[in-house]
């Protein structure tokens, strides 16, 4: 079955008026990574923000249409709840990072779940040791640079243990060694059984980490879904 499926569905934020997403499908299953592209403001985040809930909760919008996680609609279930299956990668790691410590900041989710601590121990040293911040586990958030930042924003994703991760713009805020090491944990996710849906206007860069599908959105509307070929042959 789908991780995440969209169906129809269209997206008007309240605030402005403005419609975002106008009909649009989108299918997600285990072993997938999707590239959703398009033009700056064609309506990517508004796409992800409907698959990991930030849509209703934290942005008023009216929407219609279907979105199911995990087989089960996303309407009425609670952010935490929807944490443990879809994870999400904010574009400024600076937003996304909350913990003083490391340490802290990875436990963050862990602890809001109700997990026992020596679990949240266990699972804090496992996804640090993934990731490669073992050694910063102690360190202040604050004197992180932005690419280590960013790999403690992905072990706070990671240690929810989610399905499938969303990935805003990876290369916007990053340096290239920093976005690399990033998609190549993306891609390492999706390997081992995992998901993740990627946003990102700059096609070339995610095209070499090998994308089962790519969405390519225009003015809100899906313009094309299907394999990279497809999708390069109508480029
Ligand atoms: P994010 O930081 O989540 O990526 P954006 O960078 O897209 O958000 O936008 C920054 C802020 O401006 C967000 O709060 C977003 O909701 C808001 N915003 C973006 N576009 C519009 C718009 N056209 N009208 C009103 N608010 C907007
Ligand atoms: P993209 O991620 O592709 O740049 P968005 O989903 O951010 O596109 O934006 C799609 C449309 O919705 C744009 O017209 C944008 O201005 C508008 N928009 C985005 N966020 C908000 C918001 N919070 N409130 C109102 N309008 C928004």
């Amino acid at each position: 079955t789908a991780l995440i499926e969209v169906r129809d569905a269209s997206v008007r934020y309240l605030s402005t008026g403005q419609t975002a997403l106008s009909s649009t499908a989108l299918t997600v299953a285990a072993g997938e990574l999707t590239l959703v592209c398009g033009p700056s403001g064609c309506g990517k985040s508004t796409l992800l923000r409907l698959v990991n809930g930030l849509i209703p909760y934290s942005y008023r919008a009216a929407v219609t249409g279907e979105v199911l996680v995990d087989g089960r609609p996303v309407a009425g279930r609670t952010i935490r709840d929807i944490s443990t299956v879809v994870g999400t990668m904010l574009q400024d790691p600076r937003k996304q990072v909350v913990g003083t410590t490391v340490r802290s900041e990875i436990a963050f989710g862990p602890e809001n779940l109700g997990l026992p601590r020596a679990e949240i121990r266990r699972r804090i040293i496992e996804v640090a040791e993934r990731v490669g911040i073992s050694h910063l586990l102690e360190r202040a958030t604050a004197g992180l640079s932005g690419g280590e930042l960013q790999m403690v924003a992905f072990a706070g994703v990671l240690v929810m243990r989610p399905k499938v991760v969303v990935v805003d713009e990876p290369l916007a805020n990053l340096d290239p060694a920093a976005s690399l090491r990033l998609m190549r944990e993306v891609r390492r996710f999706v390997d081992e059984g995992g998901a993740a849906v990627v946003v990102e206007h700059r096609v070339e860069e995610i095209l070499e980490f090998q994308p089962s599908q790519v969405l390519y959105m225009e003015d809100g509307r899906t313009r094309y879904q299907g394999p990279v070929d497809g999708f390069l042959r109508m480029a």
